[in-house]
């Protein structure tokens, strides 16, 4: 198989220019748009005209196609390797409409009980209340729970290519398998893997993202994108059946724009982010800690992420799971690291320059009950870290030593000192 290049393909996309020449693409902020020939509006609202046909230059209204965000769309389908893409005004935004678009009330889901908190309460509580549509929860590592869980009328298989916060991952072409064979889409969160992972070029139906973490990149922003086959996206979009046009979950165009301008050095930060990890997490690991990092070969599916990677320059991410007794010295940990060492922030969310650490239990996986919470694995002392790139790498591995030291992780020389 040859492997998708994201920063190739993301280059080549990015690759045009903007309305009066310049280097980068136009902002257009128009909520809505002329036609010269009052007799092309009916071709407008039925989609036979329109940016994503073969007639094109034709908007309707900011809430349908704009030109700064589907500029955007290309980018982000270069990245991902699907044929089309559209931005949503948040994560939860697209996963949402992406839900909405492909399910009827009577239909079923099969997600990861391993999921961002939302994303959880959404499928657990939101949608089977208000869409009559319900979600059987299995773990996604275990591939015959997976295909047991499904039902005549599952519509889609929902996984995070990395689990939030756990870090378990998607076998991605094994799910896809599974779902195809009982006519449902695989749809991939790929918000902890954008260029190290491309799910839809391993056999995902649908991608979406929280555009707030990674693709951001500096916790300045909400943002979100469905990628797909060029007829997914444009069903998106219909006038009369589209959920990102009904539902309203609409990606500002100058928001778009400054995603646009972080895209090219995605890559580069992807890069750093993951190298950063990876040396936290073996040093934590000889360190005698319970870490969990899908780049150490003790990570149960190691093998699988290294398979399904795009290119292993960018590793394995730039989140990490530590475990520490109970959510005491969790909370005593990110103090010490926050306010004494100045090493990170204690904040949800992921993916900014800066590390953001968080007790997953008491914050971002909350919307799991206690019985969910065992189930998917995710101990009451389990800290999530998002690990960043500021500083350099030695002075914020003496911040981490001297934190873990100072809460009594390791010992007071630096022999290990086992915590179970
Ligand atoms: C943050 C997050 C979301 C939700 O995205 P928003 O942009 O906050 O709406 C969805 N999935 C994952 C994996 C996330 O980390």
């Amino acid at each position: 198989m040859t492997r998708h290049d994201p920063i190739a393909a993301l280059a080549a996309a990015r690759h045009e220019f903007g309305e009066h020449g310049g280097v980068n693409m136009s902002i257009e902020t128009s909520s809505t748009f002329t036609v010269l020939d009052p007799h092309t509006m009916p071709d407008l609202f039925s989609g036979r005209l329109g940016p994503d046909t073969d007639r094109q230059g034709c908007y309707l209204y900011g809430r349908h196609f704009n030109p700064t965000v589907y500029a955007l769309g290309r980018q982000l389908a270069a990245l991902e390797g699907t044929e089309a893409a559209y931005g949503a005004a948040s994560g939860m935004g697209a996963i949402a409409s992406v839900l909405m678009q492909v399910c009827r009330a009577g239909d079923h889901v099969v997600a990861s009980r391993t999921i961002y908190g939302g994303t959880f309460a959404l499928l657990h509580d939101f949608l089977p209340e208000r869409a009559g549509v319900s979600t059987t929860f299995v773990d996604a590592t275990d591939l015959a729970a997976v295909e047991a869980a499904v039902e005549p009328r599952t519509r889609v298989l929902f996984v995070e290519t990395l689990s939030n916060p756990t870090l378990a991952v998607a076998d991605i072409p094994r799910l896809a398998a599974i779902a195809h064979r009982h006519d449902a889409l695989l749809v991939v969160d790929n918000t902890f893997a954008p260029v190290l992972v491309a799910p839809a070029q391993l056999g995902a139906d649908v991608v979406v993202h929280s555009m707030t973490k990674f693709l951001s990149g500096a916790s300045d922003l909400i943002a979100g994108a469905v990628c797909g086959t060029a007829d997914f996206v444009r069903s998106m979009m219909d006038v009369h059946t589209g959920a990102l046009m009904l539902l309203g979950p609409t990606l500002d165009p100058r928001i778009a724009f400054e995603l646009s301008v972080r895209l090219p050095h995605l890559g580069l930060r992807m890069r750093e982010h993951s190298h950063r990890a990876m040396t936290f997490a073996v040093r934590l690991r000889e360190l005698g800690l319970d870490v969990r990092y899908p780049g150490l070969e003790s990570h149960p599916q190691h093998a699988l992420m290294q398979r399904m990677l795009t290119d292993e320059e960018f590793g394995f991410g730039g989140v990490l799971g530590l475990n520490v007794p109970d959510p005491e010295v969790a909370n005593r940990l990110l103090d010490e690291l926050q306010n004494r060492e100045k090493f990170g922030w204690i904040a949800v969310s992921l993916g900014y320059f800066d590390t953001l650490m968080s007790v997953s239990a008491a914050s971002t996986s909350s919307e799991l009950g206690s019985d969910e919470l065992k189930a998917a694995g995710i101990k009451p002392g389990y800290v999530r870290i998002s690990v960043g790139f500021t500083g350099t790498l030695e002075q914020r591995w003496l911040q981490f030593e001297h934190a873990l030291r100072r809460v009594g992780l390791i010992g007071a020389s630096s022999g290990p000192r086992l915590v179970r």
